[in-house]
């Protein structure tokens, strides 16, 4: 991701951060307005802020059925063992991953919203089965972590622009897979936004389908 942002910036990209809270809109997108106050001239957006898209596609009066399936992950330090691969126990869903930092043990889905606190049981129960599986696996340095997946009830992303707003783009909800897609999801949203003809059709991932 660090070289991806300073690629973007050598070839004259603008790396700005914030939280946006609003959108000016006229005969199509003008401003994205920032919650500092800020506010950026826009022809064009992408709106792939996560399971937080939904808040977005709100405000630009374009709701979607996008919720959050929580998960967590446990990242042990000194595991007193090595992996050479990763596993995964499909029947007590969850994964365990070498990693540079230690040996990563994540899964479970949560459906609690975008707001509750995480309730970090559900890693330590991980943990508990991990340690069936790898008997040796020690867990005293570690680090707990809750994300979001992006989903919607049918399972299948939206990469689309908006049919309310000209200049607005959505791309979200890829679920468990939102890293795996990444790129692909990039290519798919770049010819849309050019104008190019994405290389498969676009008909299912469209945003008004609901
Ligand atoms: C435990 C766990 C394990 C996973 N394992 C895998 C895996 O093995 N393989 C895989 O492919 N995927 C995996 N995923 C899924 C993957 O993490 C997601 O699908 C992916 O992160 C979604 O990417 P995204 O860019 O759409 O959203 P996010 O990664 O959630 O990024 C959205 C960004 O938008 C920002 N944002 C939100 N609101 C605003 C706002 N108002 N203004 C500005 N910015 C805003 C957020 O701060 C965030 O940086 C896992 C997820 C979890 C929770």
């Amino acid at each position: 991701m660090a070289k991806i942002a300073e690629h973007f910036v050598a070839k004259g990209g603008r790396i700005e951060q914030g939280e946006v809270a609003a959108f000016i809109r006229g005969g199509g997108i003008e401003e994205v307005v920032l919650k500092d106050g800020r506010r950026m001239k826009a022809d064009q957006i992408a709106v792939c802020a996560g399971a937080y898209s939904a808040k977005l596609a709100k405000i630009l009066g374009e709701p979607i059925p996008l919720e959050t399936e929580r998960g967590y992950h446990t990242q042990i330090m000194s595991p007193g063992m090595t992996m050479r691969h990763s596993i995964i126990w499909p029947a007590r869903a969850f994964m365990v991953t070498p990693t540079a930092g230690g040996i990563r043990v994540g899964g479970t889905v949560e459906m609690a919203g975008l707001d509750a606190a995480p309730d970090y049981r559900r890693s330590r129960i991980t943990v508990k089965h991990a340690r069936e599986a790898l008997p040796n696996l020690q867990c005293k340095n570690f680090t707990e972590w809750m994300g979001h997946r992006p989903a919607f009830p049918d399972t299948v992303p939206v990469m689309s622009a908006s049919a309310k707003t000209k200049g607005v783009f959505y791309a979200t909800g890829h679920g468990h897979l939102g890293l795996t897609y990444a790129a692909t999801n990039a290519r798919l949203m770049a010819d849309l936004m050019t104008g190019a003809k994405p290389p498969i059709g676009m008909h299912p991932y469209r945003v008004n389908r609901f």
